[in-house]
């Protein structure tokens, strides 16, 4: 494929109306391999907002299936889908939503060894789980095998979003929590689900600039947002010298 088709340029024809935009670009994202880890209020949303825009290939990682109670937040999923693994309903919904892409469904909960396996041929890893030790392997393997990470988290009111390229000494997840154990989940602190939406979106935003080289992606930034207040922080992330991940090895 070199250019678009013009069922292609019709499909995709509001974002290439943008200046940053053009067939090339496009192109660019239609070529481009995204790995999804974690398919619910975070990962279904990304998800959808991906596919919608272009994005070619996208490898949808969860070994979860839909609950009644999930149906507030994961917008992929129908009461008619409750009892399914999240990866076939929500390949179903995608491929539906827009055919010329490519979904590669994995129903597993991802190790550091499969990681490791997976990530050569990704352009971008989206975190949205909601466990730590998925979280600190899913840094570690991204650190390793150097392809960006784009980690977003939602709990209570309180939302956060991070993209971190950590061989590039910015500091890493595991620099961030140095003595991290599960926080607690959605179902015990509660979640509404415009929260995580919000989240969800600002991820897919940062994935999409990044893989079309536009705009600030903040690398290296914790970006924390209060849904009850309405407020939003951010700081910079800090190296650890002693970080087990990512400091080892340097002189
Ligand atoms: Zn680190």
């Amino acid at each position: 494929m070199s250019e678009l088709t013009p069922a292609q340029q019709l499909r995709y024809s509001a974002q290439l109306l943008l200046p940053e935009m053009d067939e090339s670009q496009q192109l660019r994202l239609l070529y481009s391999k995204v790995l999804i880890i974690g398919l619910g209020g975070l990962g279904s949303v990304v998800a959808s907002y991906l596919a919608g825009a272009g994005v070619g290939h996208l490898l949808l990682a969860d070994d979860d299936r839909v609950s009644l109670s999930n149906l507030p937040r994961q917008l992929l999923y129908s009461s008619a889908g409750v009892g399914q693994l999240k990866v076939d309903a929500a390949t179903a919904r995608l491929q539906a939503q827009n055919p010329e892409l490519v979904i590669t469904p994995l129903a597993a909960r991802l190790s550091l060894s499969d990681l490791l396996a997976l990530l050569p041929e990704v352009n971008l890893v989206l975190d949205c789980t909601d466990n730590a030790s998925s979280r600190l392997a899913i840094n570690q393997a991204c650190f390793l095998r150097q392809v960006p990470l784009i980690s977003g988290a939602a709990s209570g009111w309180r939302g956060q979003l991070l993209a971190l390229q950590p061989w590039l000494g910015q500091g890493c997840y595991q620099c961030l929590y140095p003595d991290w154990q599960d926080s607690p989940s959605c179902l015990q602190s509660g979640i509404l689900g415009p929260l995580v939406g919000m989240v969800a979106c600002q991820q897919a935003l940062l994935a999409l600039k990044h893989l079309l080289q536009i705009g600030d992606v903040s690398f290296g930034r914790l970006y924390c947002f209060d849904g009850l207040h309405g407020q939003s922080s951010q700081l910079k992330l800090q190296q650890e010298p002693a970080c087990p991940i990512c400091a080892a090895g340097d002189s």
